[in-house]
């Protein structure tokens, strides 16, 4: 059984839901959203809001802490990776890298898909 987490979002508790609801009757109060997944924030908040409040707070101190871009990036060949899938081809050739500037495919497995290890975050391969 996967851990339960909270959503990240500062504001998730204000939210009036009823899942967000908790203790007796005479006594309920909203708590943050506790879940085995998220789908938004890479995982970490229960919904767009959220994660849209998560950035209002948090985002300019994350790209400040990351590194913000200060020249504009250039695509070329060695940048231009993407994973793709094949949903007719079956098995080793369903999953490959495809170059959307010079078309070259080269094939990747499942996980490689499902996780994008084998691309750096600017599109180089990364294999
Ligand atoms: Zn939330």
């Amino acid at each position: 059984m996967s851990q339960l987490k909270y959503c990240q979002g500062p504001k998730c508790h204000t939210h009036d839901t009823k899942d967000r609801k908790r203790g007796p009757k005479d006594n309920k109060r909203n708590e943050t959203r506790r879940r085995s997944s998220f789908y938004y924030l890479g995982g970490n908040a229960c919904d767009m809001r959220c994660q849209s409040e998560w950035f209002e707070v948090y985002g300019s101190r994350a790209l400040d802490h990351f590194g913000r871009t200060t020249e504009a990036k250039v695509l070329n060949k060695d940048n231009a990776w993407r994973n793709r899938r094949d949903w007719r081809a079956e098995g080793a050739d369903a999953f490959y890298a495809y170059n959307y500037l010079t078309e070259e495919r080269r094939p990747i497995t499942a996980q490689q898909y499902n996780d994008d290890t084998n691309i750096t975050p600017d599109g180089q391969l990364n294999i």
